[in-house]
């Protein structure tokens, strides 16, 4: 597999209008969001493109991505449980999914199959430009699994300091290894649970654990005794609800909250730019989204 150059480029698309199809590629998909904002986003644009649920059974795996290589499709997104399990499939990783190694967008040019990944930038887009708390910079990172991967992948090189806490702290080292976040900033890994002393001793807090989300049999990780205070930057991944427990106390001790939904709208921006070499309208994602999350 080579390591390819960043930028995606439509210079290769067919003008006569052959790569019509998108989608987003999981199990299941039915729930995603992602079809709502990039369908908005197309049609504000006027792009002749349909954006389509495609649920995929583990054993067809192989044979969908063959499906994305011959059939009409410019590219698709990857979600749950394909991430990682799409890689040895494609013909070309750029950097961005070689250090967070994961995919979640795919490019079909002309039949070659190049991945991306767009979580890191979208995790990020969650930070306001020149961040205090980025500057400040020690992390705690709750979870390590592929979100969390992306997450380090994203933060290694604008933090002083990353700290994994994981039920499985072998997971968590190899997260950090695989990722090379030493090169870049101090890492540690910790034992579950999080203690309030963790909370203490960082300034950036992040769940990456679907702990909180809607549906899910546990709905706390933050011990009932820790303390944050307004120096404290509280970031959940989870976005649905967007007021998740852990939010909702951060906001309750004055902590500055940033909501999953930011790193959902941003990867979901830069996806659409990879797949049409355009911006999308400014907003436009977040409304929608913000529609969508109304209705459920
Ligand atoms: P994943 O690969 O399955 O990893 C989940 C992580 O959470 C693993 O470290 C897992 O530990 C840990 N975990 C799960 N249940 C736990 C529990 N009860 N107690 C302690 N740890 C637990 O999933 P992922 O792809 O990283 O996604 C994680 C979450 O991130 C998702 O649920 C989603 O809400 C969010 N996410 C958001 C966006 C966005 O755009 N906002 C994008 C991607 C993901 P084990 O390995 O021990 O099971």
């Amino acid at each position: 597999m080579r390591l390819i150059i960043r930028q995606s480029s439509m210079k290769n698309q067919d003008p006569t209008g052959t790569n019509l199809l998108l989608g987003i590629l999981g199990n299941p998909v039915s729930h995603s969001l992602s079809p709502n904002m990039q369908q908005s986003a197309l049609d504000a644009l006027g792009i002749p493109m349909r954006y389509l649920h495609l649920p995929v059974e583990p054993d067809q795996l192989s044979g969908a991505l063959d499906g994305i290589r011959s059939l009409p499709f410019r590219g698709v997104n990857v979600t749950i449980p394909y991430k990682q399990a799409v890689m040895p499939y494609l013909d070309q990783l750029d950097a961005t999914a070689q250090e967070a190694n994961a995919v979640n967008v795919i490019l079909n040019d002309h039949g070659c199959l190049i991945g991306y990944n767009t979580d890191s930038a979208g995790f990020m887009s969650g930070f306001s430009h020149g961040s205090d708390a980025l500057r400040r910079g020690r992390v705690l990172l709750v979870g390590a699994g592929g979100a969390a991967c992306a997450i380090v992948a994203g933060l290694m090189r604008r933090v002083s300091a990353i700290t994994v806490v994981a039920r499985d702290i072998s997971k968590a080292e190899t997260l950090l290894d695989t990722v090379g976040a030493a090169q870049h900033c101090q890492t540690a890994t910790l034992s579950w649970p999080v203690t309030p002393a963790m909370i203490a001793d960082h300034g950036i807090i992040v769940n990456a654990t679907p702990i909180g989300m809607q549906g899910f049999s546990v709905d706390r990780w933050l011990p009932e005794h820790a303390t944050l205070t307004a120096l404290h930057t509280c970031y959940d991944t989870v976005y649905i609800p967007q007021d998740t427990p852990f939010l909702v106390e951060a906001k309750r001790q004055g902590a500055h909250c940033i909501y999953g939904k930011s790193m959902l709208v941003g990867q979901g921006e830069v996806a659409f730019q990879h797949f049409t070499g355009q911006c999308p309208p400014p907003g436009l994602m977040q409304t929608v989204l913000d529609e969508s999350l109304s209705l459920l």
